[in-house]
């Protein structure tokens, strides 16, 4: 029976592995596979060839009206809503899945969809009540209403709490007053899930969460704007004036708004991270495709080693990211009680393994991937936007790292606790000491408990294995020692901090990896999963040297340096121009 409570990325912190977590590598529940099939192909009939359709929308700045009646026609507005309401009745894994393979076709399309279901009217999923559910699914999933979330405004956007948006209690109905800035689905949208403060207008904490709809007077929207990449993708203003909002329109919790937003986001994140998968699936493809085709010196391009080695990486980048991403999918589908840090983790290594990719596949092509007449530009300025949204990958990180060094320090506490209270309590102060004391001499001599061991991993794959061991170790060494050297400053510390959530990515997607391809080789044999084998193999060589390289410079760094030249910036400029 699996425990629940378990967050395996939490835990890796303390130097515990928690394998039943990841291993077995999960599968899709059969019947959700077999409605999910003909969904797939019919996307790829229905995207498939329309390429000018893709590149004509893009250049015009938006989506002709016709294209969102095709998606409401195709049920893509759906996918997670249940069966019984007129939806699909999707899990995250198979939701995800349907994003990737729309975004393998073109990203403005995917982001309708996703901002819809991930975001838009994800709330009303968790947070509903019966009542508003039975009043919103079934237009929801037909595409009459489209859904759009509406946080971010002009001050507050990776500082959300700030948000100046205010919903006045006024006996019957909350009045609504504020703005929100570029919000996806705007333009289209008919039914939009609100944050506004709900206490005092400087009190970060009291905020609440609202459904408001178009036909409420004092709702309006802004032009379209003018974007860099998503360009076809609607992206407005939305405007509150004096909007009554009725209080059975209040979704979760009075002043539990704050709460509401992130679980949105938590649980959107496998969207996210399908439409990154398939982008760089479309990106391999178009990539390999250029690459054996063109000639230079009498042969393909796809013969030189620095060619293949793009190629080659952009395929462990997916397959990993891939892995990563259906691994939360699942947990998230099971589901597990706390799997925030995980899914914050598959948001930042799948936006930045599509930026490596779009950027590698580009340069690939040369010259012709400059441009415009081929895709891949679009992509890349279409892809950008991923690691900004929905929470930034710098936010994103801090998250990561802060929520395991709060744990670790927790920990901490507990023993300065008991050292303060030894003489009062000596035996539980001691068993605490004791236990602390364990938990560090087994790190540093590589002690080898239930709780430290990969044992699931495919015989094969025991370098891959131990070497994940020894990295869990090195991880739990490096909360312990960043705290012991940071303290309580340690929120102050961006540097420690950022190299601790690259080494928790990197760590969490390796357990994914490693899970997959230990199905591979049981389910398909040593011989046909030998590639896969392979990528396990690189990819875990590169988390040991990345690894190693983080650990070094929590001692050995010029992170001083690098601040004070920034803050001699901020005052001055660039102040070294040659004559
Ligand atoms: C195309 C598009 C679609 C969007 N769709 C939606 C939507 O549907 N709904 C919605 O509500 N919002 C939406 N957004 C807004 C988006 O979520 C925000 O842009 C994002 O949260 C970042 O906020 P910001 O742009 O104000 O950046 P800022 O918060 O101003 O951040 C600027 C930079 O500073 C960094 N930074 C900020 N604080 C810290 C810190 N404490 N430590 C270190 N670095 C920090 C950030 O990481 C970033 O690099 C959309 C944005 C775009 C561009």
């Amino acid at each position: 029976m699996v425990d629940r409570s378990i967050s395996f990325i939490r835990s890796l912190c303390a130097g515990e592995i928690e394998q039943e977590v990841l291993f077995p590598f999960p599968k899709m529940d059969p019947g959700e596979k077999e409605l999910l099939d003909p969904v797939l192909e019919a996307i790829d009939d229905f995207l498939a060839g329309r390429e000018a359709d893709f590149q004509a929308w893009d250049r015009q700045g938006f989506f002709p009206p016709e294209l969102i009646e095709e998606l409401r026609q195709f049920g893509l507005f759906g996918l997670i809503i249940p069966d019984s309401a007129g939806g699909m009745g999707f899990g995250n894994r198979a939701y995800s899945r349907t994003l990737q393979q729309v975004a393998r076709h073109d990203a403005s399309i995917a982001v309708t969809i996703g901002a819809h279901s991930s975001i838009g009217m994800r709330g009303l999923k968790l947070f509903g009540t019966d009542e508003q559910k039975a009043r919103y699914y079934e237009r929801l999933a037909s595409g009459e209403m489209i859904a759009a979330f509406c946080l971010t405004e002009p001050t507050a956007g990776s500082d959300a709490a700030s948000i100046r948006t205010t919903a006045i209690d006024k006996g019957d109905h909350f009045l609504l007053n504020g703005s929100k800035i570029w919000i996806t689905n705007g333009g289209i949208a008919d039914f939009f899930t609100v944050f506004a403060k709900t206490g005092e207008a400087e009190a970060r904490s009291h905020l609440s969460a609202f459904i408001v709809t178009r036909d409420m007077p004092g709702v309006s929207v802004s032009e379209h704007e003018d974007k860099m990449g998503l360009r076809a993708s609607s992206t407005t203003s939305v405007y509150f004036e004096d909007v009554k909002v009725p209080k059975e329109n209040l979704l979760g919790p009075l002043d539990g708004g704050f709460k509401v937003a992130m679980n949105i986001l938590n649980s959107g994140r496998s969207g996210l991270g399908g439409g990154c998968v398939g982008a760089m699936k479309n990106l391999i493809h178009k990539a390999s495709t250029h690459a054996t085709e063109r000639q230079q010196f009498g042969q393909p391009i796809g013969s030189f080693g620095m060619i293949k080695g793009k190629i080659g990486q952009m395929v462990v980048d997916c397959y990993a990211a891939e892995s990563a991403v259906m691994t939360v999918a699942a947990l998230s589908d099971v589901p597990y009680d706390d799997y925030s840090v995980e899914a914050a983790i598959t948001k930042v290594f799948a936006s930045e393994a599509l930026w490596r990719s779009a950027d590698e596949a580009l340069q690939v092509a040369g010259g012709m991937g400059y441009m415009r007449e081929l895709p891949y530009e679009q992509i890349l300025r279409d892809c950008r936007i991923n690691r900004i949204f929905e929470g930034t990958n710098e936010i994103l990180r801090l998250f990561i790292a802060l929520t395991a060094l709060n744990d670790v320090g927790q920990g901490l506490r507990e023993m300065a606790k008991s050292l303060s209270g030894i003489f009062d309590h000596p035996i539980k102060g001691f068993g605490l000491l004791y236990d602390y004391a364990k938990k560090r001499a087994n790190w540093a001599v590589g002690y080898k408990s239930a709780k430290r061991s990969l044992s699931k991993c495919h015989a094969l794959l025991r370098v891959e294995a131990e070497l994940f061991e020894d990295l869990t170790r090195d991880l739990a060494a490096m909360a312990d020692r960043i705290l012991r050297k940071h303290g309580k400053n340690i929120i102050g510390k961006q540097f420690a901090t950022g190299r601790m959530a690259n080494v928790m990515i990197d760590l969490f997607v390796l357990g994914c990896v490693l899970s997959r391809v230990t199905s591979a080789l049981d389910e398909k044999g040593p011989d046909h999963a030998a590639s896969e084998k392979d990528i396990a193999t690189i990819f875990a060589g590169q988390v040991r040297t990345r690894v190693h390289q983080h650990l070094r410079m929590i001692d050995e760094n010029d992170d001083e340096l690098l601040k004070e030249l920034a803050v001699q910036t901020y005052e001055k400029g660039y102040t070294w121009d040659l004559e």
